[in-house]
């Protein structure tokens, strides 16, 4: 089943598309777009309704917050449609020549994403013919994910920085220590709406991104605490009465999973021991 909704918001526009086998979908994704920009191409399972939802836009040019299937599903086509160039941060570039293969959970959730080589590295700022937006980095969920700020209409397009004030699941390769400064970075900026590409906060989203924060520091704090007193992850998930969600765990082959949640929070402090001792 697909679902389409849009959202309009001053002169943001925003189209969201969800996908499910079975039932109503639990998860769906938007792109947005303001003034010939659209940012984010959605996930491959909805191409041909989203080709259709947006044939009318006037796309000039695209830009990809960060390389998970779910954001760079549709480049190619949309890329054909629109014949326009298509840009991201440095790392997402590089990481779009090879992207990380997907696992079994991810292809039926969002469907798998071609290899797109031709990303255009940009820094700083994209323009539009009136707005300038602020290109911020903000890893931590992914190592080349960023934010497109606009300081004037005081717009943030926050990727999947936010999400949901609280996560169920974690990849391995995330890093809650940088999602905490990277929330704590963009706070400093003044926005007064939020365009998550999961679910966007027009109202309210410097509390919302308090509320994650708050979750992220309190979980980072209660399983470091444990690690630190010399526990492993099998008796820290059992000592914090953590809940795996069991589907989500064995459809992925581990690749999405609250233990990914305690891993990363070791990596974390094992990497900061590191740099201690460099
Ligand atoms: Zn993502």
């Amino acid at each position: 089943m697909i679902t389409t909704k849009s959202l309009n918001y001053e002169n943001v526009k925003g189209y969201q598309f969800g996908y499910s086998l079975i039932g109503k979908p639990k998860l769906s994704t938007y792109i947005y777009f303001i003034d010939g920009l659209l940012i984010d191409t959605g996930q491959s399972k909805v191409r041909e309704v989203l080709l259709d939802k947006i044939d009318h836009l006037s796309v000039d040019q695209i830009f990809v917050t960060h390389h998970h299937e779910d954001h760079t599903g549709n480049i190619l086509p949309l890329k054909e449609r629109f014949q326009c160039p298509v840009y991201s941060s440095d790392k997402c570039a590089q990481l779009m020549n090879n992207p990380p293969s997907l696992s079994f959970a991810q292809k039926i959730t969002w469907g798998d994403r071609e290899t797109y080589g031709n990303l255009i590295p940009i820094e700083n700022e994209i323009k539009t013919r009136n707005y300038t937006f602020e290109i911020i980095p903000i890893p931590g969920h992914a190592s080349d994910m960023v934010a497109l700020y606009e300081p004037n209409e005081k717009w943030l397009f926050s990727a999947d920085l936010y999400i949901n004030s609280y996560i169920g699941y974690f990849l391995y390769s995330e890093s809650v220590q940088q999602q905490i400064s990277s929330i704590e970075k963009i706070l400093n900026y003044d926005f007064k709406v939020m365009f998550c590409n999961h679910n966007p906060q027009l109202e309210n989203p410097k509390q919302k991104l308090r509320d994650k924060l708050n979750f992220l520091e309190t979980s980072f704090h209660s399983v470091a605490d444990l690690y630190l007193k010399g526990m492993d992850e099998k008796e820290i998930f059992k000592t914090l009465k953590f809940k795996e969600n069991w589907i989500v765990k064995l459809l992925s082959a581990g690749a999405l999973s609250k233990v990914n949640l305690i891993r990363s929070v070791i990596k974390d402090i094992n990497n900061s021991k590191k740099k201690v001792a460099r």
